[in-house]
């Protein structure tokens, strides 16, 4: 075992552990989604790659629909303006 193998093991121990945030959790904001999300208002699919839009959705995730401009969160909650 060497130390760049050590890392990758605990970066998907970590991976995986953020995975199972829920979203009502206070550590919402760290959590992953790893499934696909749908617009809440028009259901369209979201794209697995993002491109973020602003700062927030930069830092913690989140979309905005290519079909109706509505910005979701990573959970695929609508943010409301
Ligand atoms: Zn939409």
């Amino acid at each position: 075992m060497n130390a760049t193998l050590i890392g990758i093991i605990i970066g998907i121990v970590l991976i995986f552990l953020f995975s199972l945030i829920k979203k009502d959790s206070k550590f919402a904001y760290l959590g992953i989604k790893l499934s696909r999300i749908y617009c809440p208002k028009c259901n369209e699919k979201q794209p697995i790659v993002r491109k973020p839009n602003n700062q927030r959705q930069a830092l913690y995730g989140g979309h905005t629909c290519r079909k109706c401009g509505t910005e979701m969160d990573k959970y695929g909650e609508e943010i409301a303006k």
